[in-house]
């Protein structure tokens, strides 16, 4: 059998012979290093009989090491030119199922369905590509899919924005947008060395184990979003002004000033010090004193 895909000589020989040349607009950063790939199936945790989704394969670094271990492997690339080269270095692999597909624009529910069977244990694995990493992580989560967890190589400042805690500089939006749905731990650091090419940020692995039941419960979960969202579009802003501004406008003022009183948060705050709870308080309350006078 061919040496393993992930090291320098046969990737660099895989793209040789296919021809292959990267794009950086689609965030080719092919790993090369088969100690981090190691750290990323054992971060993940899944067991042999677990099925995998991976999200843009390349030319297989990842996919090969998650087929040695896992049950099964779906992987949409996006990049047509990659087929051919996957069906190449994976020819050893009947375990693994290419889908060639945005996996923003795929039917996951249905491949899901499809190729994985019934109370199968499914995980996403993947080093992803970086200028769409939020979009996909959001979807992923806010889909509501039935993923144990997700396990992935992203820029290092995403990972610590998404893990970050109440009154830390990177916490926000994306942070109680992730935390809400799961748990999030920071896994390894990784250095730009073990990708070709090498990325001009610090990537690092982040690992979010899905919750059986979100972090909080709100009355209306859009309306949590909304509330929260709006608390940070200005982070100089006071709680209370963000909301006049972002959320309900100033004819609303007093019925927020209210709803702040209300659930014991004071008016003067910034967004960053409220806690995913404070926000659960801050979002029922508004909802009773603008959504219900909406009606
Ligand atoms: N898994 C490989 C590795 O670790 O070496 C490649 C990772 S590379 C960072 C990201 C991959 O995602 C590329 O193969 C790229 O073509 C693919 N990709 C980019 N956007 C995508 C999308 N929207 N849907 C599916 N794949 C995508």
């Amino acid at each position: 059998m061919n040496k393993d895909i992930a090291t320098p000589a046969r990737t660099n020989a895989i793209l040789k012979k296919h021809g292959f040349t990267l794009k950086k607009s689609l965030g080719q950063n092919f790993l090369i290093d088969l100690n981090i790939l190691a750290k990323i199936v054992e971060a993940s945790g899944f067991d042999e009989q677990d099925g995998i989704v991976e999200i843009g394969p390349g030319i297989g670094a990842l996919t090969e090491q998650l087929a040695k271990k896992a049950d099964k492997v779906v992987a949409f690339e996006i990049d047509g030119r990659l087929i051919p080269v996957l069906e190449d270095t994976l020819s050893a692999y009947p375990n693994v199922k290419i889908i060639h597909s945005d996996v923003l624009k795929a039917d996951l529910p249905g491949v899901l369905d499809a190729e994985f069977s019934k109370g199968q244990a499914i995980h996403v694995v993947a080093n992803l590509p970086y200028y769409v990493t939020t979009p996909i992580l959001m979807k992923l989560l806010e889909d509501r899919l039935p993923f144990k967890s997700i396990t992935v190589m992203i820029q290092a400042e995403v990972a610590e924005r998404i893990a970050a805690k109440p009154g830390s500089k990177e916490y926000g939006a994306l942070s109680i947008a992730a935390q809400y749905y799961a748990e999030a731990k920071p896994m390894v650091v990784v250095p730009a060395s073990v990708f070709v090419p090498q990325p001009r940020v610090d990537s690092s692995v982040l690992k979010l184990t899905i919750r059986e039941k979100p972090l909080v419960e709100v009355i209306d979960e859009r309306w949590f979003f909304d509330v929260f969202h709006a608390s940070f579009a200005n982070r100089r802003k006071t709680i209370l002004n963000n909301l006049v501004h972002n959320l309900a406008g100033k004819d609303a003022k007093a019925a927020i000033e209210q709803a702040l009183s209300e659930a014991g948060i004071d008016p003067k705050r910034r967004g960053e010090t409220l806690s995913p709870q404070e926000f659960a308080r801050l979002s029922d309350a508004l909802y009773s004193t603008l959504r219900k006078a909406d009606r």
